[in-house]
């Protein structure tokens, strides 16, 4: 069975005046272990369709479920990573990762251990008690995905998550967060605009049409190298690219 499965969603957004539909008839599946990116044109409804396999918004009609279970935002088997880090600068690395644990009530000894424990595994451990001012672009993302992961989320939702990140520094922080996914073995879907990072990030890559949103295509990469940054050398990869972006940029 599949990790995550939409089927058939439609999401309508009504206000007083005006109605919008932002996502029409969306289907697909999400296997465990997966990374898929979802690319689109901005405003084609890609925010819309994360919030509501986070369970935050209902669909007008159709399902999503996690597991074959319906999502609920109170469940935690969806971890939400957003575009700004949303790091408290008046708070310490340490005291910004297990905030969330301890506002959810989920902060035990074993999960301020996996937490901290995953500090030290990727390179933040002696900036615990540093504040986030202290930090790089990338290093804060850092933070920011270990946060979320410290929930031990089943699946991780990322929504345009290097846009604020320098784009000198964007491709490394792209290495670091996909070697972070993959070493804890966790399943992901990324929402993004720029091409080459889904092609060198992704397993698959879901191609949107512009709003209402539906399924255009999905391309299943075959691009054999271990890390975005080898995958970007391969020469695989600018045919992806080519494929890819004819069929974002075609109606
Ligand atoms: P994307 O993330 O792909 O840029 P969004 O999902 O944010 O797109 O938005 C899709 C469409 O839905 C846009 O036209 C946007 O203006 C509209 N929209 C988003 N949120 C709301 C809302 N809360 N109320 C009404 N319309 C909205
Ligand atoms: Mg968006």
């Amino acid at each position: 069975m599949a990790l995550l499965s939409l089927d058939s969603i439609d999401l309508i957004y009504q206000t007083e005046k005006s109605e919008t539909e932002a996502v029409s008839n969306l289907s697909f599946t999400v296997d465990e272990g997966e990374f898929i990116a979802l690319v689109g044109p901005s405003g084609c409804g890609k925010t819309t369709l994360l919030s509501m396999i986070a369970g935050l918004m209902k669909p007008t009609r159709g399902s999503v479920t996690i597991d074959g279970e319906p999502v609920s935002p109170s469940s935690g088997t969806v971890g939400y990573m957003l575009q700004r880090d949303n790091l408290f600068e008046w708070r310490t690395i340490e005291a910004n990762v297990l905030l969330g644990l301890s506002v959810q009530k989920k902060l035990t000894d074993e999960s301020r251990q996996y937490a901290l424990g995953m500090l030290d595994k990727y390179g933040l451990g002696e900036f615990r008690s540093a504040y986030p001012q202290e930090l790089s672009g990338g290093m804060r993302q850092r933070a920011a995905l270990i946060r979320t992961l410290a929930f031990k989320p089943r699946l991780l939702l990322l929504d345009e998550p290097f846009s604020a990140v320098d784009f000198q520094t964007r491709m490394t922080v792209c290495d670091d967060v996909h070697s972070i996914i993959k070493n804890e073995n966790k399943t992901a879907l990324l929402v993004t605009h720029d091409i080459s990072e889904a092609v060198s990030m992704a397993d698959k890559v879901i191609v949107l049409t512009r709003r209402p949103a539906t399924v255009k295509k999905i391309f299943t990469l075959d691009i054999d190298a271990p890390t975005p940054l080898k995958r970007r050398e391969s020469p695989r990869f600018s045919e992806w690219f080519d494929r890819i972006w004819k069929e974002v940029s075609h109606d």
